[in-house]
């Protein structure tokens, strides 16, 4: 089982003054890293079917110029074989171009040594945490060149400004690092930055061990959040065998947040529209002030805390619908969403002439706004920490049809996303849709874990 502890941090004057210049040299190496991917990624590659004619041909040598053919280990390697051996040692040479792709990582793993020689600063930043940029590098190369399960690959990384790069990570933290200082307090030792005293306003759960930390820039201050693992919790509770008695089934939605297959409608929680006129009153003082000037640093500190607010209501919120649900049964179903796939433009319709056609873009804007306030995804994982804080159990089922059938006799009953109610011509079921959703959600449910069972047998 993995978790996430966060904390507020209180750094220290002199400690937020490292931990802030620890960031901005971070957010740079980040930059110049991504360009160097971005660099080679462009030089290499041109869409097969897009070739222009007039692409510049980039030499081959320019192309690798930069980067050393082989590296040579300087030290033993840590794994080490059954006699005891090292399996890499001091000496060896590793080719850091194989079949014409570089290993990116450790070519820039590498030449971090070479960053330090020519930027003396960055050697106040703990060396892990510089390894940590790059591999976040990585992981964003890696998102947009390579496909998921599902094909798709996320876009082109973004470099990141001033705004937007708001966290570094230690990789290697120990239940060790929290300690008290000489006055009795809470404090997380961050290794080359000291005792930073931090609100421990609850403890990590016994068994449990902290394995990074990182340190998050938030409107309020600094943050630091912890994950922290217990590898002999499992993460599913699968004992419970769900019944009609002792689970229900969910249905998420817009018009009702939350409809249960006993009969409950939650409403949505509307925060963001709340707080939106509000908003969009000090983004309207904001566009008239001098940029980076102070009043325009002060109005945008406020968009930030509101911004924070709401998130903070949200997330609050749904803890308290997620333990209200819990409360009567012990098996929740709940659909399988998509919601990036939900949350996206729609196609443009081109008309005869090459010209735009309406497409319903304007509707759905209203409508991922929504979606994006509503957050279903962070709820479901909310329902999943819950289910496992309360030893029961969340089940996930596939949602598709669920809006479309008859949850009793499952004869199909086409409705578009404007009709709200479910009357069924075969059984004459006459009920809310969502409702109806719910309970075919708890049906699809019993059914497909029954089966599990009989596969067992
Ligand atoms: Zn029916």
């Amino acid at each position: 089982m993995l978790l996430k502890y966060k904390y507020k941090l209180k750094p220290h004057k002199s400690q937020g003054l490292i931990i802030a210049n620890w960031l901005e040299l971070a957010r740079r190496q980040y930059n110049y890293r991504l360009a160097e991917r971005l660099n080679w990624f462009e030089a290499t590659r041109t869409p097969v079917n897009a070739c222009p004619l007039n692409v510049s041909v980039v030499p081959i040598e320019r192309i690798y110029q930069n980067i050393p053919e082989f590296r040579i280990q300087t030290r033993d390697g840590r794994k080490k074989d059954s006699n005891g051996h090292p399996i890499t040692r001091k000496g060896d040479k590793h080719p850091n171009i194989i079949d014409g792709y570089v290993a990116w990582e450790t070519v820039q793993l590498a030449d971090l040594v070479q960053t330090k020689k020519l930027f003396p600063e960055y050697k106040s930043i703990h060396s892990q945490v510089l390894q940590d940029v790059i591999q976040r590098v990585q992981t964003t190369m890696d998102n947009f060149t390579q496909p998921d399960k599902n094909g798709k690959t996320s876009g082109r990384p973004k470099f990141k400004g001033k705004h937007y790069y708001n966290s570094f990570s230690y990789p290697q933290l120990s239940n060790t690092n929290i300690v008290k200082n000489a006055n009795g307090r809470y404090c997380i030792n961050l290794p080359k930055i000291d005792l930073v005293p931090l609100v421990f306003n609850r403890p990590i759960p016994v068994g449990f061990k902290v394995k990074t930390g990182t340190v998050i820039r938030e409107a309020d201050g600094w943050y630091i959040s912890f994950t922290i693992e217990d590898k002999s919790v499992p993460v599913e509770v699968g004992e419970i065998q769900p019944t009609r008695k002792n689970s229900k089934g969910i249905d998420l939605g817009l018009l009702h947040y939350v409809v249960t297959s006993n009969g409950e409608f939650v409403e949505v929680p509307k925060f963001f529209r709340f707080s939106e006129h509000r908003l969009s009153k000090l983004q309207a003082r904001l566009a008239k002030k001098p940029k980076h000037s102070k009043g325009w640093k002060i109005l945008k500190g406020k968009i930030r805390s509101l911004h924070q607010l709401i998130a903070r209501q949200r997330l609050d919120w749904q803890f308290k619908l997620a333990y209200h649900l819990f409360s009567n049964v012990s098996v929740i179903f709940v659909e399988d969403l998509q919601i990036a796939s939900l949350v996206r433009r729609c196609k443009a319709k081109l008309g005869d002439n090459g010209q735009f056609l309406p497409n319903g873009q304007s509707a759905k804007s209203g409508l991922n706004k929504s979606l994006q306030d509503a957050a279903f995804g962070q709820f479901v994982q909310v329902l999943e920490y819950v289910a496992w804080k309360l030893g029961k159990r969340i089940i996930k089922v596939d949602p598709k049809g669920t809006s479309q059938y008859c949850w009793q006799c499952l004869n199909k009953v086409s409705k578009s996303l404007s009709e709200r109610w479910h009357s069924c011509p075969k059984c004459g079921q006459e009920l809310d849709r969502d409702y109806n959703s719910a309970l075919l959600i708890q049906k699809i449910g019993l059914l497909s874990t029954r089966d599990e069972e009989n596969h067992f047998c």
